[in-house]
């Protein structure tokens, strides 16, 4: 299932290592949300295999699969009651095995969403290993024995106490949970626990489902000292990024090698590893080819450059510095400049909407903005990761009160400022800009009162918006957002100078015009991307030649004063024109 380009790796001397998931689009699909086929207002795994022609006619080459296992649901699927088993909610094995097949039929791979850092506290391993102290599951998890005192503090985000151990009666003892009380951390100290997971994965791999998206997977190893956590270091060394305390424990890559050689390595398969904090030096130690640990990661770098210093996901009222953008972008495509492999995303089901974000949802930029943000995903060295709904160009929700909010981190940090007898009222008008529930509102299919996502009640309000955004209504129109991603998805897949091609940067001070260039061998690709609402006049930099019209234009016009190699940019076009030889 590679690509459709015919080149070989004689004709492109310059790509060292060709890879099927260094060539694919990766589609980031929310079951929870896509479509719900039995009307109890979830989506299902049924209601995503009936949109399979929808799916395939996006040009995209893998699903990335939020997890859909056995789950009381604390946090979305990713608190695993059960490995071997598909959530009630979203249907049956069987529904599992029609899905993968009618995928993999469509020439779309499926990588599942994999949580081993935790499980639920209902697995029986956490409801076993509570019991008693000498409980055979005791070692699973992490406890902290209440003769000892407390524990050294860990900051959770998604306790209302901000704790991340939780003291639990029966054996006197606290348990450890970087994320909610229902999340108790596994230990990968354990020898049991490592192999029940390996054991897990190839249940997985031997079905024929394609890759992990591992999540946390930096968090499996920890410091078992639990050194107390100096709050000047905290802030000063790491930026106040308490990841650093959670992850990078001492036996992190002998697990991940040892995860390799046991499951992995035994199949055509990818992974694509969550790594919050990772600075770049650290980037290939996790996906150097040789080390044989894991194959793509993604960092928060670009996740950060629109923050305030202060509080929780609070935005920066001034937004974010294109140039800053810039920076971290174009260091991260260093990082994998010759080995490794890097993945690139601006909105996921943890972060806002990527319109909203770092384009403009205004009705008059709304299209245009999304196309220009698609544009520089599908052109960069890395693989794309797209959010189901941005290629609609779907919104933040931005909702008014807590009650409309379903997110445990959400409504953990609001109780959480509730019990420090703080005001929640700023935190609620950044979580309009900053909740995770912005991008996990249901998908637009229609104009109908649930815009064709549910004929029950949807589990999560959908945005009104609906009514004029919606996947039909841009099925119909050729200048839609939807259809110029199809446009883009199928040059990505045509020009593997837009997958292997070197990358330069031009202009990195200018703070609109994003530009750069791909080349590979003789072929090269100008992009150049207009980030603002002002239009923009841009001189193509010496000596770089164009050819007289773009191969992409997200606009009806150009101005192009091609003699003085001259553009005046409307408020976010997008251009791509080949190079001249
Ligand atoms: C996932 C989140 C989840 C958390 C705990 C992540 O990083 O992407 O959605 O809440 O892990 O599993």
């Amino acid at each position: 299932m590679m690509p459709n380009n015919t080149a070989t790796q004689q004709d492109l001397p310059e790509i060292v290592n060709r890879e099927w998931w260094k060539e694919i689009i990766v589609y980031q699909l929310y079951p929870r949300s896509f479509k719900d086929s039995d009307g109890d207002g979830v989506g299902d795994l049924k209601g995503i295999l009936s949109k399979l022609d929808y799916l395939k006619s996006l040009g995209i080459g893998a699903i990335w699969l939020n997890p859909i296992y056995a789950s009381p649901n604390d946090d979305n699927g990713y608190d695993i009651s059960d490995y071997y088993n598909i959530m009630k909610e979203f249907g049956t094995m069987d529904d599992f095995d029609a899905l993968l097949k009618g995928l993999h039929d469509c020439g779309i791979r499926l990588i599942m969403d994999l949580v081993v850092n935790h499980t639920s506290d209902e697995h029986p391993w956490f409801v076993e290993a509570r019991k008693s102290r000498d409980n055979p599951f005791r070692d699973y998890y992490h406890w902290w024995p209440a003769e000892k005192g407390n524990p050294p503090p860990r900051f959770s985000f998604f306790d209302p106490h901000g704790s991340g151990w939780t003291y639990d009666e029966t054996t006197d003892s606290f348990y450890l949970h970087i994320f909610s009380k229902k999340q108790p951390d596994l230990n990968w100290e354990c020898e049991a626990v490592r192999k029940e997971i390996y054991k897990m994965m190839h249940f997985w791999f031997d079905k024929g489902v394609d890759g992990f998206r591992l999540d946390a997977i930096s968090y499996i190893s920890k410091d078992h000292s639990y050194p107390v956590v100096n709050k000047k270091d905290l802030k000063e060394k790491y930026r106040g990024d308490w990841s650093y305390f959670y992850a990078r424990g001492p036996h992190l890559h002998e697990y991940l090698k040892e995860m390799h050689r046991e499951t992995f390595n035994h199949y055509d398969v990818v992974t694509i590893a969550e790594i919050p904090g990772i600075q770049k030096n650290e980037a290939l130690l996790f996906v150097h080819a040789d080390r044989k640990e894991l194959h793509m990661m993604y960092h928060f770098e670009g996740m950060g450059i629109d923050r305030a210093s202060k509080g929780f996901k609070s935005p920066n009222p001034d937004g974010y510095k294109l140039t800053d953008f810039k920076r971290v972008y174009t260091e991260w495509d260093h990082v994998f400049e010759r080995e490794g492999w890097g993945t690139l995303y601006l909105g996921n089901h943890d972060q806002p909407r990527m319109l909203t974000r770092w384009g403009n949802d205004n009705p008059e930029f709304r299209s245009v903005s999304a196309k220009m943000l698609i544009t520089f995903l599908l052109t960069m060295r890395a693989t794309p990761i797209f959010y189901n709904g941005d290629e609609l160009g779907m919104r933040n929700i931005r909702f008014d009160k807590i009650e409309d909010y379903r997110d445990v981190e959400t409504i953990a940090m609001y109780n959480y400022i509730k019990n420090k007898k703080s005001s929640p009222k700023r935190f609620l008008q950044d979580m309009k800009l900053t909740a995770r529930d912005n991008s996990r509102t249901p998908f637009q299919w229609n104009a109908t009162p649930n815009a064709g996502f549910t004929t029950g009640k949807p589990w999560i309000t959908i945005n009104e918006d609906h009514v004029f955004v919606n996947q039909e209504a841009q099925e119909a129109d050729e200048n839609s957002v939807l259809n110029y991603f199809r446009k883009l998805t199928g040059l990505r897949q045509s020009e593997l100078v837009l997958i292997y091609g070197h990358y330069t940067l031009y202009d990195d001070d200018h703070q609109q015009v994003y530009a750069y260039t791909r080349t590979l061998g003789k072929q090269g690709m100008l992009i150049i991307l207009n980030f603002s609402k002002e239009p923009v006049t841009w001189h193509i930099p010496d000596p770089l030649m164009v050819k007289e019209t773009p191969l992409i234009n997200n606009e009806t016009s150009l101005q192009f004063n091609h003699q003085a190699n001259d553009l005046t940019l409307l408020p976010y076009q997008a251009l791509i024109f080949e190079l001249a030889p």
